[in-house]
Order: C-alpha cells, then sequence, then structure tokens
C-alpha cells in the first residue's frame, strides 16, 4: 500500500493516507491531484501521490477535547501493541513512519507501534523505501478509545499471566 501525502489548502503536510482514501477525497470533492502516477489508475482516476485539500482546514480540530494528548504510550495503546509493519502483537517501540530525521512530526498521524526487529529494520526509511507498507493509516484517537484500549491490554495481560502462570 502506497501512501498518498495530502496538503492543506495552503500547501502544508496535514499527513498521509491509503491511495483507497485518497481517491474518496478525490471522488467526493474535497481534495484535487497535485501529483500523480501518469500511467497507474484506481477506477476513472489516476493514482495520487498527492493531494491537496480544496478548503483550508484548521488542525486545531485534531486536538479538541475529545481528543487525546498524543504520547509514546498512547500511540502503543492505540495500535493494541500490534506492529504496524508485521501484524504481530510484540509491538513495545514506536515508530515515527516518516522518520523525524526526514521531517517527520512527533503526532499521532506520524507514529505507529512497531516491534523491534520491524523499527530497527526499517530504519531512518520510509515505508515505501523500506518496502514495510503499514497495515493501516495512523489516525488520531478519542480519549475514550484509549480508555478502552488501556483496559483491553490490562484484561488481556492478566489472562495471559493466568493462563501461562
Ligand atoms: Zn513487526
Amino acid at each position: 500500500m502506497t501512501q498518498v501525502e495530502v496538503w492543506n489548502a495552503d500547501e502544508t503536510l496535514l499527513h498521509r493516507v491509503s491511495v483507497r482514501h485518497a481517491v474518496k477525497m478525490i471522488w467526493r470533492g474535497v481534495a484535487t491531484p497535485v501529483e500523480v502516477h501518469e500511467s497507474e489508475r484506481l477506477g476513472p482516476y489516476q493514482v495520487p501521490i498527492v493531494v491537496r485539500l480544496v478548503r483550508y482546514v484548521e488542525q486545531k480540530w485534531l486536538y479538541s477535547r475529545t481528543r487525546a494528548t498524543y504520547s509514546r504510550d498512547g500511540v502503543l495503546l492505540r495500535d493494541k501493541g500490534q506492529c504496524a509493519y508485521c501484524g504481530r502483537f510484540t509491538a513495545t517501540t514506536m515508530d515515527h513512519v516518516t522518520p523525524r530525521s526526514r521531517g517527520g512530526a512527533t503526532s499521532w498521524l506520524n507514529a505507529v507501534a512497531a516491534c523491534e526487529d520491524c523499527n530497527a529494520r526499517k530504519g531512518s526509511r520510509t515505508p515505501d523505501e523500506a518496502g514495510m507498507p503499514l497495515r493501516w493509516d495512523p489516525y488520531v484517537p478519542t480519549r475514550a478509545q484509549l480508555r478502552f484500549a488501556r483496559t483491553a491490554t490490562a484484561t488481556a495481560t492478566r489472562l495471559r499471566k493466568e493462563i501461562l502462570g
């Protein structure tokens, strides 16, 4: 799954989404393609590389009161300890999807849970460069989602202890 850059109307990078998601945005008329793969199509659309929002979006809404404050532990909770690259439930580290050394932000939308192996293998490359596609698009969780994840994770840990001793 290749990731498509989503630019705000002022051409600042907001985040990345899947090709399918980006095409849906174009179809709904909320975004227009800026750069496309000339020869690749998805239905009637050329596969986008970059799309730009038609209307400027205040970034503040992403962090309104119902949204959880970003934290490294929060990322592990949101992803329920599942590695975003290999899918195993052994993630103990947080990976910047676009590495910080390459301008990637420290934010919910640029962070995923990753196991140590995948994190080390990916290094300071993007998922595309590393050939390690993300299994899902990172999102900004609500506080309720994190609370639920915390309870679910605690229950799983307790059960594992009870079963494995
Ligand atoms: Zn992994």
